[in-house]
C-alpha cells in the first residue's frame, strides 16, 4: 500500500512519529553464536516443554493468571493482590510508567540502562530524565536522587544494570530510598538478579513490604530460559499494581506461557543449576577479558559490557568475523551475552584481537 501524495495524512503524535521501534540486534548467520539479547543458551526442560503442550490454545487464558500469582506471591510471603504477571516484565515497565506517568511529568532513570525505558516514556506522554552512569558505569543513585523535581513520577533502578552488568548495593539503594520522596514510584528492574553472586548487591526481596512506593520487576526470560514465551512480574504494594492491572492490554499473558512460568517455578533448582554454570562461565570469561588489557565492568549479570566508544562499529565487526553476533549499543559500546560453551574460544579471540587494536 503506497502513501496517497494528495491526501491529507493522518494526524498521529509527533512524539510518536519521531520513535524508532524497539530494534533486535541483528539475526545471527549460520554458524556463528548469538549473544546479542542476553537470551539463556539451554533448551527447555522436558518438564518445561510438556507444561506448553498440555496448555489449552482453543480457550483464552486466565486473565488474571491466577496459578502463577498465587505461586509467586507463596514464593514472595505476600497476598496475591500483591503480585501482577505480564506478557515480559517490559510491558509491566510499560503499564507501570503509564499508570504514573503522563504529558507534563517525567520519568528518570541511568543511562545508559535498558534500551526499552526511553520509547516507553515517549508512549506514556511523558519526559526522559536520563542520569549518566559513573565512569565505572554504575548508576549515579546521589545524582539521579538530586534530579527528582516535583514533576518527577517514576524512578527506575536496574540492577544488574543492563547493558553494564553493574550493580547497586543494598547500602546505596536505601540511601537513594531515604532520600526520595516515599510518593515517588521506584521500579527496581531485576530482570538479571538470579545471576548476582555479590553478596553487597541489593536484593528486591529483601524489601517486599518495606516501601510504600517501590515495586520489583522480574522475568521468566533470562535465568529461567523462557524469553520466547513472555511472562514476567511484579511484587509490590496492591493499589500500585491494581493501576498497572487497570493500563494492561487484556489476556496478553498466554496460556502456555503462564504454565511454562509455573512449571519453571516447579523446576526451579535444576534451572539455578544452569545459572550457576553460566555465572561461573561469566566470571572465567570476564577474568581472561581482564587479563587481555580490556576495562570491562565486572559484571554480575549474564553479558559483558565492551565499551568500545567510537570504535563501536569496527569492533562488533571484529566480534562477527570470530562468529561472535553482540549487541552494538551506539555511540557507547558492546554488549555480549555470556551463551553457550562453545561461544567461548571465538569470544576471547575477538576480545584478544579487540585488545591489540584498540588498546
Ligand atoms: N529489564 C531489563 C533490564 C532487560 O534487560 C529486559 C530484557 N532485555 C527486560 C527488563 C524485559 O524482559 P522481558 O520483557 O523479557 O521480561
Amino acid at each position: 500500500m503506497t502513501d496517497s501524495a494528495e491526501a491529507p495524512s493522518v494526524r498521529l503524535r509527533p512524539e510518536i512519529l519521531a520513535t524508532a521501534p524497539y530494534r533486535q540486534g541483528r539475526p545471527a548467520p549460520a554458524e556463528s553464536f548469538k549473544l546479542s539479547s542476553n537470551e539463556n543458551p539451554f533448551d527447555p526442560l522436558p518438564e518445561i516443554v510438556d507444561a506448553i503442550a498440555a496448555a489449552a490454545v482453543n480457550r483464552y487464558p486466565d486473565a488474571a493468571a491466577t496459578a502463577l500469582s498465587e505461586r509467586l506471591a507463596t514464593r514472595f510471603g505476600v497476598e496475591r493482590g500483591n503480585v501482577h504477571v505480564g506478557s515480559g516484565s517490559v510491558s509491566i515497565l510499560a503499564q507501570l510508567i503509564q499508570a504514573a506517568a503522563g504529558p507534563g511529568d517525567e520519568a528518570l532513570y541511568s543511562w545508559r540502562s535498558f534500551e526499552a525505558y526511553p520509547g516507553l516514556v515517549t508512549v506514556a506522554g511523558a519526559s526522559s530524565v536520563a542520569v549518566p552512569n559513573l565512569p565505572d558505569q554504575r548508576h549515579d543513585l546521589p545524582a539521579m536522587a538530586a534530579a527528582v523535581t516535583d514533576r518527577t513520577r517514576v524512578a527506575i533502578v536496574c540492577t544488574p544494570n543492563n547493558p553494564t552488568g553493574t550493580i547497586v548495593t543494598a547500602e546505596e539503594f536505601a540511601a537513594f530510598m531515604a532520600a526520595v520522596p516515599s510518593d515517588l514510584l521506584v521500579l527496581l528492574d531485576e530482570a538479571y538478579v538470579e545471576f548476582v553472586t555479590d553478596p553487597a548487591a541489593v536484593d528486591g526481596r529483601d524489601l517486599i513490604g518495606r516501601y510504600p512506593n517501590l515495586v520489583v520487576l522480574r522475568t521468566f526470560s533470562k535465568a529461567f530460559g523462557l524469553a520466547g514465551l513472555r511472562v514476567g512480574y511484579a511484587v509490590g504494594p496492591e493499589r500500585i499494581l491494581d493501576a498497572a492491572r487497570a493500563t494492561a492490554i487484556p489476556l496478553s499473558v498466554t496460556e502456555p506461557a503462564q504454565r511454562a512460568a509455573i512449571a519453571a517455578l516447579d523446576h526451579e533448582e535444576a534451572l539455578l543449576q544452569r545459572v550457576a554454570v553460566i555465572t561461573r562461565r561469566r566470571d572465567e570469561v570476564l577474568g581472561a577479558v581482564l587479563a587481555q588489557g580490556l576495562a570491562v565492568p565486572r559484571s554480575q549479570a549474564n553479558f559483558l559490557w565492551l565499551a568500545t566508544g567510537a570504535d563501536t562499529s569496527e569492533a562488533n565487526d571484529i566480534l562477527l568475523a570470530h562468529g561472535i553476533v553482540a549487541r552494538a549499543l551506539l555511540p557507547d559500546g558492546i554488549r555480549v551475552s555470556i551463551g553457550e560453551a562453545e561461544s567461548v574460544a571465538g569470544l576471547l579471540a575477538a576480545t584478544e584481537e579487540l585488545a591489540e587494536r584498540f588498546p
